[in-house]
């Protein structure tokens, strides 16, 4: 065997370990001794079990051998470890005089052999030890990055104040195949965990930032997605909190405009989106069309349907005051009843999809509380940001516009949105969608085609 053949099956060892180590819930690393092609020590991780700061895989394959020889000096011996050692393993190696230390994966976080610090450079520190390393670093690395991704998606705490809709809920939903993506650390949204589609390529030229209203999620898109996809854009869609796969918040006062609006700034800054065509109806405009004005660089196109800037100085509509009597006296409504209403076309899998986000009463807090947070009065909570968004879409928009109605709509169909046509600088005509009604995606296919020849020429 050659010198190299030997450093790999002697790593195998080590690996072998530090698998012993995951099997225990250790972080994954594994240490031998060997002194003339002999194993004489080993170790894995075990900082948990021993309830010991110190117990590295290293310190215990060095105890292990030393035990073994009866001598803590461990002279002409060498150490395999599959991860770069850290300072302290480092100490260890040095006191025991060791003669060699390979090691597989590089640590460039805390690697005391050149990745984090160089100990072992130091002259007057180590006189005696040899370091290399790389051997079999692919498949070291590996099963710690391995074994990192799922804890940190199984880490994702639950408030206690809150709920979240089991995954099996969401089992087989029809023409929704899309992974979930999620993040649980935007500075607005205090600790709940938010869940959005993030498909297409990152540098795409233009990435279509598709917000659902109330009472749906990102489910409503689909049939618009693949259209958008197909283009070889993104598409980015997330589920407010409150909906879809996002938490679920139990006191209704947690839903306010000004908080919803924040987290959806926060999402656009987290993922750094640019070239966005801003992709709104209902709720998903009533927030979403506040935020180019934050940042009117990031977008270059405005998709809107069926939605309205709720300045507080128009009336809200007859229809938009007749929905939120009747959400306020049918608590209990059915989501996918409801959809169906307006779109006979949907299966009876496709209505249940809508409901899945709501399993009891207890999930419902924001479809009780977004009816009711409509800014309609001049000093309500997210009138006066709509005026100033609705005077950023009259004098500084710059982007392309396209605009669709679903005439079917008793709430924020043709009138409402004339007024939002009116609002928007150089919009053009809006596309008539005799069909649709309110959930104007529902009809999205074509419309979804004409937006791709619309903005991408
Ligand atoms: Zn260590």
């Amino acid at each position: 065997m050659s010198p190299g053949e030997q450093d790999i099956a002697l790593m195998r060892e080590a690996l072998a370990l530090a698998q012993q180590a995951q099997q225990a819930g250790e972080v994954p690393v594994g240490a031998v001794v060997v002194r003339d092609g002999e194993v004489i020590g080993r170790g894995h991780n075990a900082p948990i079990g021993h309830c010991d700061p110190t117990a590295h895989a290293e310190v215990m394959a060095l105890r292990d051998a030393a035990t073994r020889l009866g001598n803590y000096r461990l002279e002409g011996c060498t150490l395999y470890v599959t991860l770069e050692p850290c300072v302290m393993c480092t100490g260890a190696v040095l006191h025991a005089r060791l003669a060699r230390v390979v090691y597989g994966a590089a640590d460039p976080r805390a690697g005391a052999a050149g990745s984090a610090l160089d100990v072992y450079a130091l002259p007057s520190l180590n006189p005696h030890t040899e370091v290399s390393g790389g051997v079999l670093a692919q498949e070291c690395g590996q099963l710690l990055k391995d074994f990192f991704r799922p804890r940190r998606i199984n880490a994702d705490p639950l408030r206690e104040d809150g709920l979240r809709t089991p995954d099996s809920a969401f089992d087989s939903l029809p023409d929704y195949p899309w992974s979930p993506h999620y993040v649980n650390d935007l500075p607005s949204a205090a600790g709940w965990r938010l869940h959005y589609l993030d498909e297409g390529p990152r540098d795409a030229p233009l990435t279509w930032l598709c917000l659902h209203g109330n009472p749906t999620w990102s489910y409503v898109y689909r049939r618009m997605i693949p259209v958008l996809l197909a283009a070889g854009h993104r598409v980015v869609a997330p589920d407010m909190l409150g909906f879809g796969k996002s938490d679920k918040p139990k006191r209704e006062d947690f839903h306010g405009f000004e908080r919803h609006r924040q987290v959806l700034l926060d999402l656009v800054e987290r993922l750094d989106l640019q070239r966005v065509v801003l992709t709104v109806q209902d709720w998903g405009g009533i927030l979403g069309l506040t935020l180019p004005m934050q940042a009117p660089q990031r977008y270059s196109g405005l998709l809107g349907m069926n939605t309205l800037l709720a300045t507080g100085q128009q009336p809200l509509s007859a229809g938009f005051l007749a929905w939120r009597q009747w959400c306020k006296s049918q608590p209990l409504y059915d989501v996918g009843r409801l959809l169906l209403r307006g779109n006979a076309h949907l299966s009876a899998a496709e209505a249940a999809a809508y409901s899945a986000p709501f399993p009891d009463g207890g999930y419902r807090a924001a479809l009780r509380a977004f009816p009711q947070q409509v800014p309609e009065k001049a000093d309500d909570p997210g009138a006066a940001v709509s005026r100033q968004a609705e005077r950023f879409w009259q004098q500084d928009w710059h982007g392309r516009s396209m605009l669709a109605i679903g005439s079917q709509d008793p709430v924020l169909g043709e009138p409402v949105m004339r007024q939002l046509v009116a609002s928007i600088r150089a919009c053009p005509e809006p596309l008539i969608l005799p069909q649709a009604g309110h959930f104007v995606q529902e009809h999205g296919e074509g419309l979804a085609q004409a937006a791709v020849r619309h903005f991408a020429t």
